[in-house]
């Protein structure tokens, strides 16, 4: 399968597509991204990522390279290159290319890249079942509401995750759960669904910020603070979000069983109600 990708203003084959050995993307993980789904050809919450885009650039001193729009001009003429009627559509941008040094001179040229990932988001079988997950440190840097492109941690804590017949990994820090390797991480109890507040520790899940809503409009109590592992491990449900995971049931924790074991009904009834206004609110 060869992709139609795009690199600094060019669509291009992805055998053709270049970017530099100097860029600062490469050398120092210099760089923000953003993964947007697509579902029947359009864009769920694309305002959202945009906006988070433009505040993880803001926060490394970097600008934004293309307006909000000329983004949506990008994403819409890639998904049309490549046919892609249900996926991923993943950006990058890093500050671009320089001799390597740990200063970078100001204005450099930014590197942007655009590449598309076909996938059924909604029917996954992760979702039917439910999936486990182990706790590992979090071992991170601080500032992880910044979506920068340094993901060797949490690439590691997947990886031992999987190795150890797990499916993900969820992050602990100071005793609490931080969140999942590539996720946001929920608890319910007694019908009030917990979910850990918005700080530095964390990063500011664009699905996360649609899901409580959503849970809010049906008249569900949320309650955002931390949880530790025994607590989520006593749980009626466990669950995480993600643009690309949506709503899924954790159902497996350290090895014991959350709830009865299987997908319970919050999170079944958030994965429909999150999956319904996506396509209603798709661009
Ligand atoms: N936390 C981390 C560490 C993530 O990598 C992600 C996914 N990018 C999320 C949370 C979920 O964010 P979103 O709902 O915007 O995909």
């Amino acid at each position: 399968m060869s992709r139609i990708v795009y690199v600094n203003g060019e669509f291009l084959p992805e055998d053709q597509a270049k970017v530099s050995v100097f860029d600062r993307g490469f050398l120092m993980a210099d760089g923000v991204y953003e993964v947007t789904t697509v579902i029947d050809g359009k864009l769920v919450d694309f305002d959202g990522h945009a906006a988070r885009l433009v505040r993880s650039l803001g926060e490394l001193d970097m600008d934004a390279p293309h307006s909000r729009d000329e983004w949506l001009a990008i994403h819409r003429e890639l998904m049309h290159r490549n046919d892609l009627e249900n996926g991923l559509i993943y950006l990058q941008v890093t500050r671009g290319a320089t001799d390597r040094d740990f200063t970078w001179p100001e204005g450099l040229e930014q590197t942007v890249v655009l590449f598309t990932q076909a996938k059924n988001v909604t029917e996954s079988p992760a979702a039917k079942r439910g999936i486990s997950v182990i706790s590992v440190p979090d071992q991170r840097w601080r500032r992880r509401d910044i979506k920068t492109v340094q993901l060797l941690y949490p690439s590691m804590a997947k990886m031992a995750a999987v190795r150890a017949g797990a499916d993900d990994a969820w992050l602990v820090e100071d005793g609490f759960v931080t969140e999942g390797t590539s996720n946001n991480a929920y608890i319910v109890k007694g019908g009030r669904i917990v979910t850990r507040d918005l700080s530095h520790d964390i990063l500011h899940g664009i699905t996360r910020a649609a899901v409580l809503r959503y849970a809010r409009e049906a008249q569900m109590e949320v309650v955002e603070r931390p949880f530790t592992i025994e607590e989520a491990q006593a749980a009626d449900e466990a669950f995480i979000t993600s643009a690309s995971s949506f709503v899924t049931p954790v159902v497996k924790i350290d090895g014991t069983t959350v709830g009865l074991g299987g997908p319970g009904p919050v999170a079944k009834r958030l994965r429909e109600i999150y999956i319904d206004e996506s396509r209603k609110a798709a661009v």
